[in-house]
């Protein structure tokens, strides 16, 4: 069993109090690396989370707001929390996530950027009176709060996608009910415990439960006290919330699945281009969703590539995120891992070849780590190239022009992140115009960042978190003209 002072208390909370499940059920919570059951915590039925919503709804303050200051305390106060105990959280973390343990640490730095953010351009929420006076009216808009947020979160970025979420509520004034994934609750009970010890904030303002999702889910679609949703995961799941919210017209901020294309142009910096690479796809151990999926090299540079690729992931450690200098943990759950051993097994079934890994039949069992591994040939048939791996699978495709590659990037419901890598600006250019992706980065394999506003086209999501955008998701803009 996992032991922390950030655990002591192993429980939901709610209106600020620690509360366990009304009905005394519980989950288990597992170690990734080693299999081991780490913690139990509650499975709360429906009572517990309408009891959540009646206590954010009490803490939702529209007549007497909380003042921009008060705000930016709480969002600095868990900003500093969150650094003052990177170390231990990102333990935690490691530990439920299986991630490596300077990865989970710099997990927690970018969720406290998320809190800075916010805290430092929380003035953009301020009311402000239009200089024209049509009408002859003065004219004001102000911010104001949604209401309570039920914030859902998925399993591969316990700190970071809560961070992304809690930070634009809290900078709103929305008291929230966060639902962690339950792969991962106790890096939430973590983020909990640090705000009821060190973040003045009223009760009520952030409530945690845990359990069912489908429970959980319900109570929050249906409940007319949650007027807003924002929720990271699967695209199956965004399209249930969406048609489980459409009776009460819900707000919704969704950030769904990807199917990223990474595009290296033959007059790119192969090097570069390779380094990038492997650390957008093996970070959380290909399980992100801005992971590059679908690899698309020049014919005339492929083979070089895939040999620059097949150097750096043969040098690559596999392991138990808590010892050092290892740099790919296991996958999360042996669903996970199966999906992965399908796509590769489909891909050499059908053509593709294996440049660096195992073959499937050697992968062993009993244990859920997936060693870093690239194929080529691969083409828009196979299972690697529609769906979404996550996991540490690199499929290069082949491509000879410009056109070629933009239509065979957009080839995907999906819209979230792509990369290019070309030395011509003006290529760039025409590349990231005609990707249909709300991420394109150019000459890098970075993802989101606080400063930014990050999110997806098509079926990859509705809304942006990060930057002014994602600052303005849970307020609602009240126009008040003046007569007189
Ligand atoms: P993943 O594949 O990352 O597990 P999911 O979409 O299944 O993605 O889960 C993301 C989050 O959504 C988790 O917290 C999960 O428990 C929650 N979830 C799953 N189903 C529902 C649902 N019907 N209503 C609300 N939340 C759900």
């Amino acid at each position: 069993m996992i032991e922390s002072p950030l655990l002591e208390k192993l429980t939901g909370y709610i209106g600020g109090r620690w509360t366990d499940s009304s009905q005394g059920n519980t989950f288990d919570v597992y170690n990734p690396a080693t299999g081991e059951v780490i913690a139990k915590v509650p499975s709360m039925p429906e009572a517990d989370v309408v009891a959540a919503v009646a206590a954010g709804k009490s803490a939702l303050r529209l007549t007497s707001p909380y003042t921009l200051e008060t705000r930016r305390k709480w969002l600095e106060g868990i900003r500093d929390a969150l650094k003052n105990n990177k170390e231990e959280v990102g333990r935690i973390l490691c530990m439920e996530h299986g991630k490596p343990l300077k990865e989970a640490q710099g997990e927690v730095d970018y969720a406290a950027g998320f809190f800075d953010y916010c805290s430092k351009h929380i003035q953009a929420l301020d009311a402000h009176t239009l200089t024209e006076k049509p009408k002859d009216c003065t004219w004001t808009v102000h911010y104001r709060p949604i209401g309570v947020a039920g914030l859902i979160t998925p399993w591969n970025f316990p700190i970071g996608m809560i961070a992304k979420k809690l930070s634009a509520a809290l900078a709103a004034g929305c008291p929230s009910v966060i639902k962690p994934a339950s792969e991962t609750p106790l890096t939430m009970i973590a983020l909990f415990s640090l705000i009821d010890k060190h973040v003045d904030m009223p009760d009520g303002m952030v409530n945690l439960v845990m359990g069912k999702a489908s429970v959980i889910g319900k109570v929050l679609c249906e409940s007319p006290d949650v007027p807003m949703l924002s929720f990271t995961g699967s695209t199956e799941v965004g399209r249930k919330l969406v048609v489980d919210t459409a009776e009460q017209v819900k707000k919704l901020a969704l950030e769904l699945g990807g199917n990223a294309p990474f595009i290296v142009f033959d007059d790119a910096d192969l090097d570069s281009a390779a380094d990038n690479l492997i650390a957008n796809k093996f970070r959380g151990g290909g399980q992100t969703c801005v992971c590059a999926n679908r690899i698309f090299v020049h014919e005339k540079v492929a083979e070089a590539f895939g040999e620059k690729l097949a150097e750096r992931v043969n040098r690559m450690t596999v392991g138990d995120g808590l010892k050092e200098d290892v740099d790919l943990g296991p996958l999360i759950n042996k669903a996970g891992f199966d999906k992965v051993k399908r796509h590769l097994e489909d891909a050499l079934a059908n053509g593709a070849s294996l440049v660096a890994g195992k073959k499937p039949e050697d992968l062993g069992d009993g244990h859920l780590f997936f060693p870093p591994t690239v194929i080529t040939d691969v083409n828009r048939e196979m299972c690697c190239y529609r769906e979404e791996t996550f996991g540490p699978l690199v499929p290069m495709a082949l491509f000879r022009t410009e056109e070629e590659v933009i239509d065979a990037g957009n080839d995907t419901e999906f819209g979230l992140a792509s990369y290019v890598f070309t030395n011509d600006a003006e290529r760039a250019q025409r590349v990231a115009a005609g990707l249909r992706f709300g991420h394109v980065g150019w000459n890098t394999g970075t993802g989101p960042t606080p400063e930014a506003p990050f999110g997806g086209m098509k079926a990859s999501g509705i809304g942006r978190e990060g930057g002014l955008e994602g600052l303005f998701e849970f307020v609602e803009a009240q126009t008040v003209p003046r007569g007189f």
